[in-house]
């Protein structure tokens, strides 16, 4: 019988790579794009001799096809880390809104069941809480994260376009914090930053007064709910997070604690728009996957710690 076969764009990055090697493991050929702005090739790099395995250096942002049957394809290609697209914001909304509409055509031309990869971004600095998929967020378009958040909201407002219009079967997830092993250590986003400074003994960098808040899915818990909507008939939104909320102290301490480091905190200036809270509510993810994470964060942290030391 012909595997399915499932194209993954982004698919070095984190969760991207993650996402291959789950994909591999149950059996499906997988083919990754991806232009390495973010990804990293050490993370696919074991999966290269695979022959079920492809990689194809390629940004989904310019113009992209593959030969032969599709049946999926998850488009993961984004910078997602706040530095990232400060750093590349042109970048960041070209794959957010080209790369979005590139990945749909050729899900259109080759009837491959679609997936966005969206954010808990797209509720901006919410003034509702915790996060339900029926809340339209509360974003500045013209603030520093506006290309990430913007890129992100229009990308959803095009695949509902392709599955209205041309009838595409479509998935869209809003991701919110994620965490683990092959986050980048200069990934800049507050885990691997926390993690990466406490074990050089070095000052862990708490922006604002860190009484802001934040809830971590841990990588393995993410992957099990994205393979659930994959191949579920729902076509909306769901979010898929963990619904423990922290704030940015508590990550502090309980980070320092499992790492026994002699770090300090310092404060720095909280970066402009920085969400003040975010939780998801994961009411929808329970009912129509049968999905919710069961990785505590002390423990999350405990395997992400081990990996950053090795
Ligand atoms: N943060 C921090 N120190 C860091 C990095 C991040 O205090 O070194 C804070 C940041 O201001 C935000 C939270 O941690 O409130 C999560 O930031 P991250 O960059 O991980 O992503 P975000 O959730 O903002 O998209």
């Amino acid at each position: 019988m012909r595997k399915n076969k499932i194209l993954i764009t982004g698919g070095a990055g984190f969760i991207g790579s993650h996402l291959c090697q789950r994909l591999l493991n149950e059996n499906y050929f997988v083919i990754c794009l991806d232009n390495f702005i973010t990804g990293n090739l050490a993370n696919i790099k074991p999966f290269l001799k695979n022959k079920n395995f492809r990689l194809e250096i390629k940004n989904v942002s310019n113009y992209i096809d593959v030969p032969g049957k599709l049946d999926y394809i998850l488009h993961c290609a984004s910078l997602a880390s706040p530095t990232d697209y400060l750093d590349f914001p042109i970048q960041t909304l070209k794959v957010g809104s080209l790369g979005t509409h590139n990945a749909l055509g050729l899900a259109k031309k080759k009837k491959a069941i679609f997936m966005l990869f969206s954010t808990s971004e797209v509720y901006g600095d919410p003034l509702v809480h915790p996060q339900k998929e029926t809340y339209w967020g509360h974003v500045n378009p013209i603030g520093v994260r506006g290309c990430y958040d913007e890129s992100k909201r229009f990308a959803e407002a095009l695949t509902m376009a392709y599955h209205r219009v041309h009838k595409l079967n479509t998935k869209i997830v809003r991701i919110f914090n994620t965490y683990g092993p092959r986050m980048r250590h200069n990934d800049g986003r507050v885990v691997p930053n926390f993690i990466d400074q406490a074990l050089k003994n070095q000052p862990l960098t708490v922006y604002g007064k860190g009484n802001q808040t934040r809830s971590f899915c841990y990588i393995d818990d993410l992957v099990d709910g994205l393979l659930n909507l994959m191949n579920s008939k729902e076509n909306l939104p769901v979010n898929l997070g963990n619904p423990d909320e922290f704030t940015i102290m508590e990550l502090v301490d309980l980070i320092l604690k499992l790492t026994g480091s002699r770090s300090k905190k310092v404060f720095k200036k909280l970066p402009q728009d920085d969400p003040q809270k975010r939780r998801p509510d994961i009411t929808r993810a329970k009912k129509i996957l049968g999905w919710k994470p069961v990785v505590p964060l002390e423990e999350g942290l405990k395997r992400t710690i081990s990996w950053f030391k090795s």
